[in-house]
C-alpha cells in the first residue's frame, strides 16, 4: 500500500455528502425565499406594518382613534427596528449582492490566514527541512492533488494543531504547528507526520478549503441551533473522511498522530496503547458523546477507534 495512489473520493465520509446537499439545497432555497420577499418589499412591509399597528392599537384603547403613521411613531424599540431593517435591506440590489459579499468575507478571512504564514512562519521547500517537504510532495501527489500546496511551520506556543486553507483563485496552502513537527522530527516519527499532514491534504483534496463549499456551509456553522445539527455534524464526517486519507498514507494501526494530541509531545510515544484501547478506546460513555455531539471534531478516542477499526466513524453516536 506504502507509496501507492490512494483513491481519495471513497474515503470521504457518507454523510459528508448528504448535509453538504442539504446546506447547497437550503442555502439556494433561503435565498430565493429572500429575493422573492425582497421584490415585494412594499407587500411584505406594508403587511408587517399593519400587523404590529393592530396589536398596538389592541393593546392601548386609548389609541384606537389615533392614525396608523401616529401609532407608527409610538410603537415599542423593538417593532420600529424591525420596520427600520427591512425598509433598509429587504432590497433586490442587497439580496442579490449578499453572495459576493459572502465570497469576499471568504477570501477576506483566508487571505488574512496565508497573509499570517507569509508574515510570521517557515515555509517548508526543497531547501527548507528538505525531508518534510518530499513527504508532503509525495503524499500529495498519491492523494491525487496536481499542484503541491505551500506547506509552513509556524509557532503554535505549545500547542498541537495543523489546518489547511486556500487563498480563492489563487493557491491552496497548509501549516503544521512548529511542535508537532518538532516532535516528528526528533521522535523520528513519519507515521505521524505522514498522518498528519496527509490529513491535511485530504482537507485540501476533498474540497473543504474551497471557496464554495465554506460559502455554503458557513452559515450552518456558526447559527445557532441550525450549527448542532447540520453544521457540526458536517464537520466531524468531514474530519472523519481526512483521518482515512490520513491513514491511507500512514498505515499507522496505532494511530500515533493522535495519541499525540490525546496524551501530548512527551507521553504519546511511551503510553500503554492495550491499556488506553481497553479503558477508553473501546468504552461508550454518555459523557462522550455529550463532549462530541457540541464538537467540531469527532472526540478523540472515536477517531481512534473508526482508524483501528476501519469503519466511518459515528457524527453523532459512538459506532463500536
Ligand atoms: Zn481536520
Amino acid at each position: 500500500m506504502k507509496n501507492q495512489e490512494v483513491d481519495v473520493g471513497k474515503l470521504r465520509h457518507p454523510v459528508e455528502r448528504w448535509l453538504l446537499g442539504l446546506c447547497i439545497a437550503a442555502s439556494v432555497m433561503l435565498f430565493a425565499i429572500f429575493l422573492l420577499l425582497a421584490f415585494a418589499r412594499g407587500e411584505v412591509i406594508s403587511l408587517y406594518t399593519g400587523e404590529v399597528v393592530a396589536t398596538y392599537r389592541q393593546a392601548n384603547p386609548v389609541a384606537a382613534n389615533l392614525s396608523d403613521e401616529a401609532i407608527k411613531e409610538l410603537l415599542p424599540a423593538e417593532d420600529r427596528e424591525t420596520l427600520e431593517f427591512l425598509d433598509t435591506y429587504l432590497s433586490p440590489v442587497i439580496i442579490l449582492l449578499a453572495p459576493v459579499g459572502l465570497v469576499l468575507l471568504v477570501v477576506w478571512t483566508f487571505g488574512r490566514e496565508y497573509g499570517k504564514l507569509r508574515a510570521n512562519a517557515v515555509r517548508i521547500t526543497a531547501r527548507q527541512f528538505p525531508e518534510v517537504y518530499a513527504l508532503w510532495e509525495d503524499l500529495t501527489r498519491r492523494v491525487g492533488i496536481e499542484e503541491v500546496p505551500d506547506l509552513y511551520t509556524i509557532n503554535g506556543d505549545g500547542s498541537l494543531n495543523a489546518f489547511a486553507g486556500c487563498v480563492p483563485g489563487s493557491r491552496n496552502f497548509s501549516a503544521i504547528y512548529s511542535d508537532l513537527l518538532e516532535t516528528c522530527l526528533r521522535n523520528e516519527d513519519w507515521d505521524s507526520l505522514k498522518f498528519i499532514l496527509g490529513h491535511e491534504a485530504g482537507h485540501i483534496r476533498l474540497g473543504h478549503v474551497s471557496w464554495w463549499y465554506i460559502m455554503f456551509t458557513f452559515i450552518y456553522q456558526v447559527v445557532f441551533p441550525i450549527s448542532y445539527l447540520i453544521g457540526l455534524p458536517l464537520g466531524r464526517a468531514k474530519e472523519y473522511g481526512c483521518d482515512k486519507v490520513g491513514h491511507a498514507v500512514a498505515q499507522d494501526l496505532d494511530c500515533k498522530g493522535l495519541l499525540m494530541l490525546t496524551a501530548g509531545k512527551h507521553l504519546y510515544d511511551g503510553l500503554d496503547l492495550a491499556e488506553h484501547i481497553a479503558e477508553t478506546v473501546d468504552q461508550g460513555s454518555h459523557w462522550a458523546r455529550m463532549v462530541n455531539f457540541t464538537s467540531t471534531h469527532p472526540v478523540l478516542a472515536w477517531r481512534i477507534n473508526a482508524i483501528r477499526k476501519g469503519h466511518n466513524g459515528g457524527v453523532i453516536f459512538r459506532k463500536a
